[in-house]
């Protein structure tokens, strides 16, 4: 059985149509699915799901290209991630590539969220996109390695990578990784061992070969374990062990 470790089933393009997507993991041999937050006030739906069906499970956090709405506390992160089947605190992290600095406020926001897990004893879901330097400046003076997490869809270098794990951190990739011209990042998965990554699909974005350009959905996450197994030439069924291993190890701490 596959784990799909990264999506937003309460986001329209699949809120409407969780029993098709809950069926369609079935079918696809997809287990488990982490259907993550991404502002406040979405948090309930996020939770409703996870409560209605055991596949599911739930984060709490604000997204760091998130704007307008309610601004996280650590308190209120805490209260949240009290809840039953919230297993972690994100997505969080920083992202310098769609909102031009200043972006104090950006990387503050990050920090409330490292403290919060840290306190509540959840790992982290770390989103990082062309501010590898402050995202691993950031983790190391907050502690992040104490709450431990993922970082999510990475795109950044295999140097990177590398400097996450150092930090305790899991490496997850999404549908990206099966993309033609992701040479570089699949020379990342290919030098990474199998027993740091996670698999993803981010969906409803990013929809993996041979679905791109179609609403992705975590019946798809196969084929990214697909892409991982050609890369480190294995059995898809190792990678499907191995990766949900990790996610049992990341975010049950079994
Ligand atoms: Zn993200
Ligand atoms: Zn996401």
């Amino acid at each position: 059985m596959f784990v799909d470790s990264h999506c937003h089933l309460a986001f329209p393009e699949l809120a409407g149509d969780i029993d098709g997507v809950l069926a369609r993991m079935a079918s696809a041999g997809v287990g488990t699915a982490l259907s993550v937050c991404t502002r406040l006030d979405e948090f309930e739906r996020v939770h409703a799901l996870a409560l209605r069906d055991e596949r599911i499970f739930a984060s709490v956090g604000v997204h760091p290209d998130s704007t307008g709405g309610e601004e996280p506390t650590v308190e209120r992160l805490v209260e949240l991630a009290a809840g039953p089947r919230v297993i972690a605190i994100g997505e969080t992290g920083l992202d310098y590539y769609r909102l031009p600095e200043p972006l104090e406020w950006q990387r503050d926001r990050f920090r409330v969220h490292i403290r919060a897990a840290r306190e509540a004893g959840r790992p982290l879901i770390i989103h990082t996109r062309s501010a590898a330097e402050d995202t691993l400046r950031i983790m190391r003076e907050e502690r992040a390695g104490e709450a431990g997490g993922v970082m999510h869809c990475f795109t950044e270098s295999l140097e990177m990578a590398l400097a996450a794990i150092e930090l305790g951190f899991f490496i997850s990739f999404s549908g990206i990784v099966t993309f033609k011209n992701a040479r570089e990042l699949q020379a990342v998965a290919r030098a990474l061992p199998l027993d740091r990554l996670l698999i993803e699909t981010d969906a409803p974005y990013l929809a993996p070969v041979p679905f791109r350009g179609r609403t992705n959905e975590p019946a798809f996450v196969a084929h990214v374990a697909q892409k991982i197994a050609e890369l480190h030439e294995t059995s898809v069924d190792a990678v499907a062990i191995a990766t949900g291993r990790n996610f049992n190890k990341c975010f049950m701490k079994l």
